[in-house]
């Protein structure tokens, strides 16, 4: 049904399924698809977070697993090598060289939370409550994006996960951030991670914590592009096809640009 997927984790993460990588090549044949891309939460040097993501010393196995399936699978499904990762502006050199150094394939942008210098985390983006944690995101998320690093941008309205009004400032936000993803080529992800956890009640709204109308409506005024994003924790959100069928139904619902594959910028 859907051609391609990039967004795909592996167990090193430590929050997803305990699946071989192969597993995932397998489903992703099994469903048809043309692209798999892994982009697992970034291991960073010096940085660990348990059970968010994998320790920096997993990193040459996940390299060296992705390369070998690229390898062996070539004929049959196209292969790559990726990672989902932070804005977090103490990385951003790190994140340059994997790019430059074609270590990796891609970039998407995962906003999930902020660091500071000292390494912190301080600030979680699923749970926003006050206008400066809304433009702290707009600001790392521009930072990332104005990098040139990234060509995805997943679940880009994360920061409206529980937000109960969408006022004004999300309104700014969320239009002056899709406008730097068409000026830069990123595309914007409708999220089936979202989708695949169903609805809620935030505020008075029974609705995904994302994909969200309001901020596809802008999407879709801008006429961006859009990519689906199936958020694999385990090879079985792969052959979930539901789940992908009711993101083509958002994605045409708000009379969006729904790319099925993409040309990556630095390949
Ligand atoms: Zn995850
Ligand atoms: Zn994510």
């Amino acid at each position: 049904m859907l051609k391609a997927n990039y967004h795909t984790h592996t167990f090193r993460c430590g929050h997803a399924g305990s699946f071989k990588d192969e597993e995932y090549v397998e489903k992703a044949i099994e469903a048809q698809f043309q692209t798999l891309g892994f982009s697992d939460h970034i291991m960073l040097p010096g940085f660990e977070q348990y059970k968010y993501r994998g320790n920096f010393d997993m990193c040459q196995n996940y390299y060296n697993s992705i390369n070998s399936l690229k390898e062996k699978y070539k004929e049959r499904i196209e292969i790559l090598l990726g990672f989902e990762a932070e804005s977090f502006p103490k990385y951003l050199p790190y994140y340059s060289e994997l790019i430059n150094n074609k270590i990796i394939d891609y970039l998407i942008l995962g906003n999930h939370m902020s660091m500071d210098r000292f390494g912190r985390i301080t600030s979680m983006f699923g749970k926003v409550s006050t206008a400066s944690d809304l433009y702290l995101y707009y600001e790392l998320a521009s930072k990332a994006i104005k990098t040139n690093l990234f060509t995805i941008f997943a679940h880009p309205d994360l920061f409206l996960a529980s937000v109960e009004v969408f006022d004004n400032d999300c309104y700014k936000i969320s239009n002056k951030l899709i406008e730097l993803c068409k000026q830069y080529e990123v595309y914007l992800e409708i999220n089936v991670g979202g989708i695949r956890n169903g609805k809620k009640m935030i505020g008075t709204e029974n609705r995904f914590i994302y994909p969200t109308d309001n901020f596809f409506d802008i999407v879709s005024l801008q006429q961006a592009k859009c990519i689906i994003g199936i958020d694999a924790h385990s090879p079985y959100n792969l052959t979930d096809y539901d789940s992908c069928i009711e993101a083509v139904q958002f994605a045409k619902k708000h009379d969006l640009i729904l790319c099925d594959h993409i040309n990556f910028k630095h390949r």
